[in-house]
């Protein structure tokens, strides 16, 4: 499933140590997302002037694009401290106003999957990031008297995958929505170039190029992959990674040349083939290929359309002419 995949966008728990050590620390060294990282810059540097906690923020886009990084990024540049949670995590209304009580002054409280959150969580989380107060309850029964407490002024950082979850009244409490998309191959081939010179490994330009575009515009995934090409390259290449080792090693991770695998090609085929190309249902993708509709909603179609290979239309979706192209599906005749 999901996690095994080579080209999953979701970590492992091998790879979380992993990731963190390759983390940019600082808003210069995040590749690409230009205009997040602008308007970012620019909030970032506001709240400094002012000595005040920033705005909170929320970051939408698929997962393995760099929210957590993002966030980090925001406490190191203020020069605040950083806690995290994550919607899932948090199960009970103490679970949270417990955090909140012992949050400091303009820190950054980041929350991950905040569309996973438990409706009575959520509500505490309202009034600590509109009015910074919890409300809490003291004694038991009939006496129990609910007193709403001041705490720091913090800034919240929220990352969701799916912001059609997200309800209307959290999302306002936001005062900066960036939305975060998938790199393009030369940002990408930046990112391989990092993430090889921190592991200390030589890659050519076009080995980098190479894994840049089996990458799904994916960091996490780039950087997955560069570490099975680099085990390649030492055990069969005395550790150099030149164009034709890296096509060897992804070659042997059936990886194809878009970083696209058996799923990505399952959903394909089900429009072109079965479906002549489409208009197709989420439903009826997901019931032939097996996966959850939520999963392919939110981690195959982005890609496949950024690739110009699906499109999204209110009768459902169509595959492209490139997408018959490239998978040699020859079109039928209408009619
Ligand atoms: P998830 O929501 O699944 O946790 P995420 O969007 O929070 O994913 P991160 O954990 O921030 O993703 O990033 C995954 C990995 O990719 C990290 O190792 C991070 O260092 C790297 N990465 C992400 N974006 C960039 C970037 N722009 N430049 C360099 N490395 C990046």
């Amino acid at each position: 499933s999901q996690s095994r995949r080579i080209v999953s966008p979701a970590a492992t728990d091998e790879e979380i140590q992993f990731e963190a050590s390759l983390r940019p620390k600082r808003l210069d060294d995040f590749t690409g997302q230009a205009k997040v990282k602008e308007l970012l810059s620019v909030t970032i540097e506001a709240a400094r002037r002012r000595g005040e906690a920033m705005d909170h923020v929320l970051l939408i886009g698929p997962p393995g694009l760099g929210k957590t990084t993002l966030a980090n990024i925001v406490s190191q540049e203020l020069d605040v401290p950083f806690d995290l949670t994550s919607g899932p995590m948090l199960q009970k209304k103490l679970d949270l106003t417990g955090i909140l009580s012992n949050i400091r002054n303009r820190q950054v409280f980041f929350i991950d999957e905040i569309h996973r959150l438990l409706p009575d969580i959520e509500e505490v989380l309202y009034s600590a990031l509109e009015d910074f107060r919890v409300d809490i309850v003291i004694g038991q029964g009939p006496g129990a008297r609910t007193h709403s407490l001041p705490i720091a002024h913090f800034t919240g950082v929220g990352a969701t995958t799916r912001q059609g979850l997200l309800s209307a009244p959290l999302r306002g409490r936001f005062g900066l929505i960036l939305y975060l998309k998938h790199y393009d191959v030369p940002e990408m081939q930046k990112i391989v170039h990092r993430t090889a010179s921190l592991l200390g490994t030589p890659i050519d330009t076009d080995a980098a190029e190479e894994v840049a575009r089996r990458s799904r515009g994916t960091p996490r995934i780039a950087n997955r992959l560069l570490r099975r090409v680099r085990d390649y390259a030492q055990v069969r290449a005395e550790g150099h990674v030149d164009l034709k080792v890296a096509r060897m090693a992804l070659d042997l991770l059936e990886v194809d040349r878009f970083g696209l695998d058996e799923i990505d090609k399952k959903i394909m085929l089900t429009v072109l083939e079965k479906y002549g190309g489409g208009p197709v249902g989420l439903s009826t993708i997901a019931a032939s290929t097996d996966e959850e509709p939520d999963t392919i909603e939110e981690v195959y179609e982005p890609y496949l359309m950024q690739l110009g290979f699906l499109d999204r239309t209110p009768r459902g979706r169509m595959a492209t002419e490139r997408a018959f192209e490239y998978f040699n599906v020859p079109r039928r005749p209408m009619g």
